[in-house]
């Protein structure tokens, strides 16, 4: 065996990892649609026929598994019932035979419908049919497709840990939230501020995105390095170069285990400070021994809560009991919830039921009044039972552009406090997400009325630049136009409410003295971020910062920011 191969991407997700690959592709972009003739009708009926029977094959090889868990085992079982479906398999011939379409088209279409018309429909048990029927139909069509390693095959997904490196193309939120802890992820596409990375930097999972080339090279069962300080993903025979990268950010871990931080984090010389607070979107994270030291939660993502869990959004009891864990556990420090934040970016397994679906962030809870209710009601009652103070509970806005927003959100909770007893809810701060041009250029006319701010980079970056935040973009345009810092210190200098930062530029040490500079003193970061922003802000100086957020105000370019910062390369974090 030769060298291995060498690839470069862009870093998602901190770490360095070694591991087996394990390859997944999506057919679900790759379906043709195309028209065929009434003499093609009967070979694309048989196509289908052939491709039930190797799913079946296909399953009942893997009922033969002997170490299967009686779980998975009774999922397959059920799944290999989906293939004498009526409503699947005849519905498809039938749309083969009246529509003159191809047979995966067909196909994907019927599945599409039936999933929709399960996950509308009441109960547990139909919602596991639509995610059954998912994994299925992912069969069903590769094999139409004839790609016979490319279906999505999450049971097996289930049975990985942290000796595999996952390989695909692009990874869903919810696939992602279903993940065990593998080592580590390479994706040939994916944004750096896509939720995907989001949600691999809060599980502390190394991530490289971007990688071109990958799937051409990776193979399952080669084994692989994913080294996302560098943007490095090596294929093939590892190199001792490679191992060593591998030893020294173990040790670094090793030694990072030992380490507490304390926020707020004083720059090198004077009084000022830094508060650091966390990001956390899940449960599981709330045992991070990092959290204590933080100044509190900056930023609660409930809708990963509901992304994982497909009942929470209709149960009240489930809702106020997750919110309730969530204080008792952290409810001595501040925990910012921001409100249910979904739209075709996060899409909720519930979403076709929602009205103004497509739209996001507040826009979305405005259209659908009653989700909002229910998560307001189970935010005021899960505080109450965890036993903390409501100024500690803080609730904030996502995607705020109005102050009408403001107003009806607000009108909503004082509604819906209504017969809930012991519930103070005017005492819950309010706070908006400062994620589009429009909310802080209004900074001075919400600071009436709210009680926080905090800056959604992520999105903020897009909204500037007029990107689309779950596709590629470059690190040029996301993290060093200089209009998005005159964007911020517009914002800084209106708003009269503390104002914190939670996106993903405050993780990226080249810029953290920047946002000091130009009068951040809150920023959030996932927990795996804490130790490198306090080691950056620990070696800044008052005079230092405001002088680098001047010159970086008065940039014409990218390129000149760049050189301001001193950013060589456009490295990866
Ligand atoms: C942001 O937009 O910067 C943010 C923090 O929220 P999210 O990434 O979840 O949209
Ligand atoms: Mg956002």
């Amino acid at each position: 065996m030769g060298q291995a191969t060498e690839l470069r991407g862009v870093a998602a997700a901190p770490g360095v990892a070694i591991g087996q690959i394990v390859v997944l592709d999506s057919v679900r972009g790759a379906i043709p649609r195309r028209a065929i003739s009434p003499a093609e009708v009967p070979d694309e009926l048989e196509r289908l026929d052939r491709a039930i029977e190797a799913s079946r094959e296909q399953v009942q090889r893997l009922l033969q598994d002997s170490g299967l868990s009686d779980d998975l085992r009774s999922i397959f079982e059920a799944q290999m019932l989906i293939l004498e479906d009526p409503m699947l398999i005849d519905e498809t011939r039938e749309k083969v035979r009246t529509r003159s379409v191809n047979v995966e088209q067909a196909l994907a279409d019927e599945i599409e419908i039936l999933k929709n018309f399960l996950l509308q429909s009441p109960g547990t048990i139909f919602r596991e049919r639509a995610s059954d029927l998912e994994d299925m139909g992912n069969r069903l069509l590769s094999n139409l497709l004839e790609v016979p390693e490319g279906d999505i095959r999450i049971p097996e997904l289930l049975k990985l840990d942290s000796r595999h490196i996952l390989v695909a193309s692009d990874l869903s939120p919810s696939l992602m939230l279903h993940l065990p802890a593998i080592g580590g992820l390479a994706l040939e596409e994916g944004g750096v501020t896509g939720h995907m990375a989001i949600l691999a930097r809060s599980r502390g999972l190394p991530a490289v995105v971007q990688v071109e080339g990958l799937l051409a090279v990776a193979r399952d069962g080669m084994e692989a390095l994913i080294d996302a300080e560098s943007g490095l993903v090596a294929l093939g025979q590892l190199s001792r170069a490679h191992r060593k990268a591998h030893a020294r950010y173990l040790q670094e871990c090793a030694d990072d285990a030992n380490r507490r931080i304390h926020s707020p984090v004083k720059l090198a010389r004077g009084d000022n400070a830094v508060e650091l607070w966390v990001n956390l979107s899940d449960l599981a994270e709330l045992d991070d021994p990092r959290i204590p030291g933080a100044s509190g939660v900056g930023l609660f993502r409930t809708e990963f809560l509901y992304l994982k869990d497909q009942q929470l959004l209709a149960s009240l009891p489930a809702q106020t009991d997750a919110y309730d864990r969530v204080l008792s556990r952290l409810g001595s420090q501040p925990v910012t919830f921001r409100l249910l934040d979904a739209g075709d970016d996060k899409p909720l397994p519930a979403m076709g039921g929602l009205k103004e679906r497509h739209q996001r962030g507040v826009r979305l809870l405005l259209a659908n009044p009653e989700l909002l209710r229910v998560q307001f009601r189970a935010l005021l009652l899960g505080t109450r039972n965890a036993g903390v103070a409501p100024e500690n509970a803080r609730l904030m806005i996502p995607m705020v552009s109005r102050l009408e927003e403001v107003h009806a959100v607000r009108a909503l909770l004082c509604e819906a406090a209504e017969g809930l007893d012991g519930i103070e809810w005017d005492r819950h701060p309010l706070g908006v997400m400062l994620e589009t041009p429009a909310a802080l250029l209004m900074c001075d006319v919400l600071s009436v009325h709210v009680d926080f701010f905090s800056i959604g980079s992520n999105d903020l970056a897009q909204s500037c630049m007029g990107l689309n935040r779950e596709f590629e973009s470059s690190a040029d345009e996301l993290f060093y136009q200089p209009a998005l810092y005159r964007l911020i210190h517009q914002g800084l200098k209106l708003a009269r409410r503390p104002v914190s930062l939670c996106g993903n530029l405050a993780g990226r040490p080249e810029l953290i003295g920047l946002l000091v500079g130009l009068g951040l003193t809150q920023l959030s970061v996932p927990p795996t971020d804490l130790f490198r922003c306090a080691d950056v802000i620990k070696r800044l100086s008052v005079k230092q910062v405001q002088a680098l957020a001047e010159r970086a105000l008065g940039a014409s370019t990218a390129e000149e920011l760049r050189s301001i910062l001193k950013v060589r390369d456009v490295a990866p974090v």
